[in-house]
């Protein structure tokens, strides 16, 4: 393509952390930078997260929980990278605090699951930006406020420098190269469609496909799967790599759980039960480096509800070691008989204690058009009827849908698991065990919710995207939740990481193909 409107040697598709963080590389190694972003806030879904990047005591170690927790869904190299960045990525987060002068904890905190290395791992997170109030800076963002913090210190870092950032600017396709590697990028902005060429590369920083039904459809077979904080996460940057023949991995992955419904439609965003603690050794602190001592915590939050299919069976362990990650997959059953999902949506069952205990829904969300708070006592939500109460069995089975027999039977074998101290059905662990003392019960209906996506196009150890014979598509860079390299198992923190340790790679890969002409990796 010839006539470009202008050149950069650096364009970064998407301002959540892993494009400020590859603009901020990039930048850094004296690239000129421009960082579009689609939508007329910044944030992505990273602003939401709980802001804990993952960090290690020793690159060894962590490589081989990785290894273990991708049960061989990426190669070593890339993976080494990765934990080899985690292993630094604690001094890069100090040295951006430095400039809001922030303040950074890091936490010995274990990995999700006891493979091999999982006692090396930790957090670095934001504790402290001074000044800062996420209620006025983003009063559009609901989430874990770790996020905002760290958000808000990646801000300060893109403003910091001379990058070039353009809000409401939507990459369209990329421009092929005559090796077939890219060039440039088109870009729409005011309704007004503008090629710029690139010097060094194109990082696609724009996150997964929470947001695109089409592929969701096609990719998943459970459905339908409620994005959890955003909307503007729609694929766009697989759909560009596939353009240019990227090959396409982990698709089938997403971070995700089971969620609530609001009973607008016009909210369109899954609810998080409040609060999925993970109960393995590596939650004894929380990430946000707010909330003390788990176990004491988990007394008070113990998820004191079972979840019920449609015909009033409890079939999964409500509380697996690591909720938010896993708690969605026992959903996935397709009934060939009755040609239905049985489970899709599911029942969440619980009782008058439970619903006084504490705000039970916990939204989330970047986005100007919703405004939704949860209220303290739930009351708000009994009165909308996104919580339903029975007064008796057979009102909880109306509200299922489902006969009073079967459920008298669930709730009955749950409430003798608890007195025995075990869930020998489902293995839940014996302390987040709480009897259902109803009526009355309440009751709310739970879907297959998606917080983050983990596939899209291959990379390679420097972050390049690979085409479907494994080599290197020139001038093309993907960073953070774009192709994640998690394609089996899910590292909490994982893909904060995956943010700061690639999108400083592909930054810097960019920048030095930029000076130099392509790099001796190439
Ligand atoms: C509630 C919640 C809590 C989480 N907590 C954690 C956590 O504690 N630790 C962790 O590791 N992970 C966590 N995750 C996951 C993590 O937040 C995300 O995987 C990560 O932040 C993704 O960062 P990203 O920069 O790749 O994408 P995003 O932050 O989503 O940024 C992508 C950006 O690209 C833009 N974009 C898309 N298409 C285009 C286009 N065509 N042109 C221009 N711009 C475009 C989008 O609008 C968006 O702003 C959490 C997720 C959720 C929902």
């Amino acid at each position: 393509m010839s006539g470009f409107d202008e050149t950069f040697d650096v364009v970064v598709i998407g301002f959540g952390f892993a494009g400020g963080i590859s603009a901020i590389a990039a930048a850094e190694r004296g690239a000129r930078v421009l960082l579009l972003e689609k939508m007329p806030d910044p944030g992505g879904i990273s602003i939401c997260s709980a802001g804990g990047v993952r960090t290690t005591s020793s690159a060894r170690d962590a490589l081989a929980y990785l290894r273990a927790t991708n049960a061989g869904t990426a190669p070593d190299e890339t993976l080494r990278a990765l934990a080899e960045g985690m292993a630094s990525i604690g001094g890069f987060v100090e040295e951006l605090a430095a400039t809001s002068g922030a303040k950074v904890v890091h936490l010995q905190t274990d990995a999700n699951y006891p493979f091999e290395g999982y006692r090396s791992f930790g957090f670095a997170s934001i504790a402290d930006v001074p000044g800062f109030d996420p209620r006025r800076d983003f009063p559009h963002v609901r989430g874990l406020r770790g996020g905002a913090r760290l958000f808000r210190v990646v801000l300060d870092n893109v403003a910091a420098r001379p990058i070039e950032v353009r809000l409401s600017s939507r990459a369209l396709e990329l421009v092929r190269a005559s090796d077939g590697g890219v060039e440039g990028v088109v870009v729409e902005r005011g309704g007004r469609r503008h090629s710029i060429r690139v010097t060094g590369g194109v990082v696609l920083a724009c996150g997964g496909f929470e947001a695109a039904n089409d592929m969701k459809i096609q990719y998943w077979q459970e459905k339908p799967v409620l994005p959890s904080a955003y909307l503007g996460n729609t694929g766009d940057g697989i759909r560009m790599a596939q353009a240019v023949g990227a090959d396409l991995w982990h698709m089938w992955h997403y971070h995700g759980s089971y969620g609530l419904r609001h009973v607008d439609p016009h909210y369109p965003y899954g609810i998080r039960p409040t609060r999925f603690r993970d109960w393995t050794p590596g939650a004894a602190l929380d990430p946000e480096g707010e909330v003390p001592a788990f176990f004491s915590a988990a007394q008070d939050m113990r998820m004191p509800w079972i979840v019920v299919d449609q015909t009033g069976r409890r079939y999964m362990n409500e509380y697996p070691p690591y909720s938010t990650d896993t708690g969605h997959r026992p959903m996935i059953h397709f009934d060939p008989v009755t040609q239905t999902y049985p489970r899709i949506p599911s029942y969440l069952v619980t009782d008058g204690p439970a619903f006084e205990r504490y705000a039970l829904g916990f939204p989330t969300y970047n986005d100007r058009r919703v405004d939704f708070e949860w209220s303290h006592d739930n009351r708000r939500e009994l009165e909308l009827g996104i919580i339903k109460r029975a007064d008796s069995l057979e009102e909880l089975a109306a509200l299922v849908g489902t006969d009073v027999a079967r459920l008298r039977a669930s709730i009955e074998r749950w409430n003798r698991l608890c007195r025995q101290g075990r869930d020998e059905d489902y293995g839940r662990e014996p302390w987040s065990m709480v009897k259902l003392l109803g009526p009355p019960f309440y009751t709310a209906a739970v879907w297959p919710m998606v917080a983050n996506t983990q596939g899209g196009p291959v990379h390679d150890a420097h972050q390049r995207v690979l085409n479907a014979f494994g080599e290197p598509i020139h001038g093309l860079y993907a960073a953070g939740e774009i192709g994640s390299v998690f394609g089996h198992l899910y590292l909490s923190g994982g893909n904060l990481a995956e943010c700061f340790v690639g999108g400083r790679i592909a930054g810097r890969q960019a920048a030095a193909r930029a000076r130099s002409g392509p790099p001796c990796a190439e």
